[in-house]
Formats: structure tokens, C-alpha cells, sequence
């Protein structure tokens, strides 16, 4: 007689096929900003219809079944998270999962313009740590390189974020004749402040209307440029991701480079990327990605939603192929960071 096999839900934890363990998953809440950075969006951006977006509902469920699978960490990034509309009831909800201490870290990515209003109900659901996206310190340069951002805005959430008790680090995008000679003045300030900060590399990513070869700023070209300030000391820091982390002596605070341009991280890749439509994008530079809003809308169970995420993960590719072509002049990859959430 033939053995009928029941699936089982499995809750295994989440191993890709080169042995690595998933245990950090970004998740994209909107696509939606209230900025246009340069390098990340078009001035014209045609945004989803929000019928296409996941339920606040739908998030957690998503979250909690990755949760459920060994993801340690949860970054919310977007779009600008902040302007999701109620997402502090996703936090608030999800923070379960640090009082069950199955989570260990609840954080997001902003770009601080609605700091100052969120702060204290993130610190109160549960959020220890922010990273805020500041690119300079010049108000007329901000309002250029956001096309419409206001400074002050800004660093008066940081300001409230910091005395709400979250600890911030910095994300700096060096942009090329942009920020370039105001690097060391911002590493200077946000040490000063008590804050990490980490300088990231511009990716290829989207159409954006401007010519990327102009934006782009090699971090070996910065990191030089800073040890003429600075003395840097490596750190054995490593995060599964593609940062490396100096101490700067003069300062004592930690700074990071992100080169998502060079391959040097993938080995110990950790992290895959969920898109505010439910897409999940297993390496953030292949096209190559599965569909978990079907399965989720499908059935109120999460069996298929979990099938779904294995079959996606046991093709998580071994790493990923940037390049930014000077003479194609085309983003390596058609979907913007805002989609992915970078
Ligand atoms: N709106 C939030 C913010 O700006 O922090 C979260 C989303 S934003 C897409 C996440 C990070 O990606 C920001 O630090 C931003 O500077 C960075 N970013 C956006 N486009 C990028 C690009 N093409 N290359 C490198 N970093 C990029
Ligand atoms: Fe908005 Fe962040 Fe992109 Fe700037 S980097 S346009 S703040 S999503």
C-alpha cells in the first residue's frame, strides 16, 4: 500500500544552499517617500497602488513566520517607513517577539524627517537602535541632494530620537564633488554625538535621472582621504553583511564602509529582502525572487507561505554581480533601492 505523506509545517531554520543560516531579514514597508534623493529616486516617481502593498496584518504574519524560522534581527526600511501609515501598530505588534525573545533586534532605517513625532513610541514598543540616512550638514546641499528636505527637520528628530533613549548610527552616502569634502566635518559630528557612523557606496540600482558615473565615489578613495585626518584601526566587527568597521582614534567612535560594489561579503551572507508588494529577493543584487503575497493571501494557515519561503531560499545565489557601465550609462538593475529598501 502506498504511504501517504502528510506535510508537516516545518519551523527549521532558514539554511541556504551554501550553508548559510538567514537570520536577518529587511523588510520593505512602502515605496512611498517624502524625500528624492538623487542617487535612490526620479523626481517623477510613479509609486504602487496601495491595493498592491501588504496589510499591516499581512507584515506581521510575514515577519513572524521568518521570525518562527531562525531570523534574529528585523530591519523595517522602505520607501520612508515612517510615512506608512500606523506602522508603530506593526512595531508595536511584532515587538512580541522580543518579549519572547525569539527576535533579537526590532530596528528601521529612516531618513529622520518624522523622528521627532515617532521617537518615543518607538523607544516605547520596544526599538533600541535607528540608523538615520544624513548625507550632509549643509542645508542648501540637503535640500539639493533630498530635492526638497529640510535639515533642521532632520537633526531635531535625531535630537528627540536621542533623548528618547535610541541609539543612532549614521548612514552617509559619498557622493562624488557632492559630500566629498565634508566627510571628515560629518565623522567629527556624529561622534561627537555619540552616534556610529557608516559611509556607504552608491549602488546601481533604478533610473534615477541623473548619470550615475558622476555620483560614483570609490570608499578606497574616501578611506584614503580620511587617513589623512584620521587614524583608522580595523575592526574584526563583522555583521553578515558588507560592512567593515574602523575605530577613528581622534573621535573613539566607530565608523563603517559599505562597498556593495566588490564581492568580498557574499560568503557570509545572512540576510535576504522582503519588497512592500511581498516579493523576497534572496541577494540584493540578482533579479531572481519569489512571490510570498500569493501565498499569504491564499489561506489564513501559513503552510504554503512557509513552502514558499524554502523554495526560495534553497536558491539563494552564492553572490552578486555589480557593475556600473560607463558606457551603457544603465542602472545594473532596473528596480530602485526604494523598492528593496537597500
Ligand atoms: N528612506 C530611508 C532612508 O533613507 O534611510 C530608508 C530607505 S533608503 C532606500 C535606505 C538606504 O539606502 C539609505 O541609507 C540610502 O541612503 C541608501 N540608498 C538609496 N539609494 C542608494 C543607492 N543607489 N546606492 C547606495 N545607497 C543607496
Ligand atoms: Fe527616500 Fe530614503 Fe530613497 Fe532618500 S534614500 S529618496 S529618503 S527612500
Amino acid at each position: 500500500m502506498q504511504q501517504i505523506v502528510i506535510p508537516t509545517r516545518t519551523h527549521a531554520p532558514l539554511i541556504d544552499p551554501f550553508q548559510r543560516a538567514i537570520t536577518y531579514l529587511r523588510v520593505s514597508v512602502t515605496d512611498r517617500c517624502d524625500l528624492r534623493c538623487v542617487y535612490c529616486m526620479s523626481e517623477d516617481m510613479t509609486f504602487l497602488p496601495r491595493k498592491s502593498l501588504l496589510s499591516l496584518e499581512e507584515l506581521d504574519r510575514l515577519c513572524s513566520a521568518f521570525i518562527a524560522r531562525g531570523v534574529k534581527k528585523l530591519r523595517l526600511t522602505g520607501g520612508e517607513p515612517l510615512v506608512r501609515r500606523d506602522l508603530t501598530t506593526l512595531i508595536r505588534s511584532l515587538s512580541r517577539h522580543l518579549d519572547s525573545g525569539h527576535l533579537e533586534e526590532l530596528t528601521l532605517t529612516t531618513n529622520g524627517t518624522q523622528l521627532a513625532r515617532f521617537a518615543p513610541e518607538l523607544a516605547a514598543a520596544g526599538v533600541r537602535r535607528i540608523n538615520v540616512s544624513i548625507d550632509t550638514l549643509d542645508p542648501d546641499l540637503f535640500r539639493k541632494i533630498t530635492r526638497r528636505g529640510d535639515l533642521r527637520q532632520v537633526l531635531d528628530g535625531i535630537e528627540t530620537a536621542q533623548a528618547a533613549g535610541l541609539k543612532i548610527k549614521i548612514n552617509t552616502v559619498a557622493l562624488k564633488d557632492t559630500n566629498e569634502s565634508e566627510l571628515e566635518s560629518m565623522v567629527e559630528w556624529a561622534h561627537g554625538h555619540g552616534m556610529d557612523m557608516t559611509l556607504i557606496e552608491t549602488m546601481p540600482l533604478g533610473d534615477i535621472d541623473e548619470d550615475r558615473t558622476d555620483q560614483y565615489l570609490p570608499l578606497s578613495l574616501v578611506r584614503a582621504r580620511l587617513e589623512r585626518h584620521f587614524t583608522l584601526s580595523d575592526l574584526a566587527d563583522r555583521t553578515g553583511g558588507p560592512a567593515r568597521y574602523v575605530r577613528v582614534a581622534e573621535t573613539g567612535g566607530r565608523l563603517g564602509f559599505i562597498t556593495p560594489l566588490t564581492h568580498n561579503f557574499c560568503e557570509s551572507c545572512n540576510r535576504v529582502r522582503v519588497t512592500c508588494t511581498g516579493t523576497l529577493f534572496m541577494c540584493l543584487g540578482q533579479e531572481d525572487a519569489a512571490d510570498l503575497r500569493a501565498p499569504l493571501r491564499a489561506s489564513s494557515d501559513d503552510d504554503a507561505l512557509h513552502a514558499a519561503i524554502d523554495a526560495a531560499i534553497s536558491r539563494k545565489p552564492k553572490g552578486h554581480d555589480f557593475v556600473i557601465d560607463r558606457r551603457e550609462q544603465r542602472p545594473a538593475l532596473s528596480r530602485h533601492m526604494s523598492v528593496t529598501g537597500g
